[in-house]
């Protein structure tokens, strides 16, 4: 599963991270980031991990996509 960040986007409401902190982490700057990955506008990971799909669906700005 692949998870795309668009770092832009993010509000930094930290709903993804409270959700799914195994993948998503609140950066220094205010934005959600994805955890051991440079920050960037947008980020992209691979994981199994399932819960980015429950982050998909509660991030208030949808800047999380999951494929
Ligand atoms: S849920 Fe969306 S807007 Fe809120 S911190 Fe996560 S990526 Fe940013």
């Amino acid at each position: 599963m692949q998870i795309t960040l668009e770092r832009s986007k993010c509000i930094g409401c930290g709903a993804c991270a409270s959700i799914c902190s195994d993948v998503f982490r609140m950066a220094h700057d205010g934005k959600s980031s994805l955890k051991d990955t440079e920050l960037s506008d947008l980020q992209k990971i691979e994981t199994e991990i399932a819960c980015p799909k429950e982050a998909v669906e509660i991030c208030p700005v949808k800047c999380i996509k999951v494929k």
